[in-house]
């Protein structure tokens, strides 16, 4: 006999959401977390303050989310960024908006994210049980029928009439999310993206981005080569780290480095320090100011075009000497200033693990799931929601709502089947 409506696996950003509907809705609904807390990576997003969602319209988010953003049309207009604000809202928690359309708790604590969350899914009688890793999906008849729980090295099964999967991807492992759903996933039929890392550091050849180490650029384009070829690029802020780049416009762009590394293509990224103006007026603005200032040593009128810590590794790199009068600095170097400037490269070989990845790309594949309820074409009564799904999103407030979008959808689903009422 069933002992639940619903069973929800994970209590992170999708798991809260599932349980607290589908309780919210009448269910019998037990949530079953292996960590001792819930919501442990919540409390990490959007370092320690949560970037909630993004008030950017709906037809704005499908631009920032891959590989299958129309997937979540349903979800996005059966939930959306106003409905978690105002659920929040409802439980003691304001919202702020900032650059970019970014949504943040007014309080710019996560911890209260997580709390007006539970305050919810508390008031909604969800049961609630720590320390209880779901091990194997229960399979009858190409249906689910329940979950092995191991807890402290005991096992049980536990009944329910639906399944629902939150166990989000593989990144920051330290706070719970490690796979398990993929694999349960997989051994009920599932096929399975190959989980890698997106939104990640990446790490260059040689020694350049080492020694710039710890300076950040703003107003930068990096531009991502693929075999030669540009593959893409974004305008915005990075920094030097000591194995690579990292910062808001390498992690945007990281998911596409890793996808070429993974093809084995010969990857380059190229950062042009300034943008605003095209080489023909760049090289204009330095014939002026070298002329302007031609009783001046080169490695002081640089400081009228770079950070000053970034000089020495230039003038290195361009094999100048700085210690040069401004009127000695002929035509063929300073085109070699000017291109540097424009197209400062780095071989990429590699990025930096699941460790120190915001999210996961790969999870189930969007084709294996019903984008009207979430639930599995493979195996019946079995659902998914977050970050376990083949989706994953830019920086914004994108990859939590997508979390919440698919976690209510779920819920709603299972709620609405005349089989869990009855
Ligand atoms: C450092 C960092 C900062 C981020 N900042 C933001 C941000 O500001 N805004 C944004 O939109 N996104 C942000 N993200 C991404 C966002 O946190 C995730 O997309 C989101 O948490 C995914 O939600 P989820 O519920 O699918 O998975 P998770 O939040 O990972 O939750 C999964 C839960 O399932 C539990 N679980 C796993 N396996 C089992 C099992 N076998 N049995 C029982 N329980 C299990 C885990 O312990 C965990 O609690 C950030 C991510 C990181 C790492």
């Amino acid at each position: 006999m069933n002992e639940y409506d619903v069973i929800v696996v994970g209590a992170g950003a999708a798991g809260l959401i599932a349980a607290g509907r589908a309780a919210e809705l009448g269910g019998k609904v037990l949530l079953l977390e292996k960590m001792e807390r819930a919501g442990r990576k919540l409390l990490i997003t959007g370092k320690g303050r949560c970037n909630i969602t993004n008030d950017a319209p709906q037809s704005e988010f499908y631009d920032h989310i891959y590989p299958n953003a129309r997937f979540l049309k349903h979800a996005f207009g059966t939930f959306f960024s106003h409905d978690i604000i105002s659920l929040l809202e409802k439980n003691g928690l304001e919202t702020v908006v900032e650059r970019g359309g970014r949504v943040f708790p007014a309080t710019n604590s996560s911890a209260d994210v997580v709390n007006a969350l539970l305050k919810w899914v508390n008031s909604s009688h969800v049961e609630i049980r720590y320390g209880q890793k779901v091990d194997r999906l229960i399979l009858a008849d190409g249906e689910a029928k329940g979950i092995d729980v191991d807890f402290g090295g005991r096992h049980s099964d536990i009944l329910a009439k639906k399944i629902i999967i939150c166990t989000g991807g593989c990144s920051y492992p330290a706070t719970g999310s490690t796979g398990d759903g993929h694999r349960m996933a997989a051994k009920a039929g599932h096929s399975v993206e190959t989980p890698r890392p997106a939104l990640v550091p990446v790490e260059t050849e040689g020694k350049l981005a080492q020694r710039l180490q710890g300076l950040s650029l703003k107003n930068v384009r990096a531009v991502v080569w693929v075999n030669g070829k540009k593959l893409k690029d974004e305008f915005g802020e990075m920094l030097f780290t000591h194995f690579g780049l990292t910062g808001p416009i390498i992690l945007s762009l990281s998911r596409f480095v890793v996808d070429e590394l993974m093809k084995k293509n010969f990857v380059e990224i190229s950062v042009d320090l300034k943008p605003a103006l095209d080489e023909v007026k760049l090289d204009k603005r330095l014939l002026r100011d070298l002329d302007e200032n031609g009783k001046r040593k080169l490695e002081n009128i640089f400081r009228l075009w770079l950070p000053s810590s970034m000089i020495p590794v230039f003038l290195e790199e361009l094999g100048i000497d700085g210690q040069k009068e401004g009127h000695q600095v002929n035509g063929k170097e300073r085109r070699k200033i000017m291109l540097m400037m424009k197209n400062l490269r780095f071989r990429v070989s590699g990025y930096r693990s699941f460790k120190e990845a915001i999210i996961t790309a790969g999870g189930i594949p969007t084709s294996e799931i019903d984008s009207k309820t979430m639930e599995s074409k493979v195996v019946k009564n079995l659902y998914f929601a977050g970050e376990v799904i083949d989706l994953d999103a830019d920086t914004g407030g994108f990859n939590l709502q997508i979390a919440f979008s698919t976690a209510w959808l779920a819920a709603q689903s299972c709620m609405r089947q005349d089989d869990v009422t009855s």
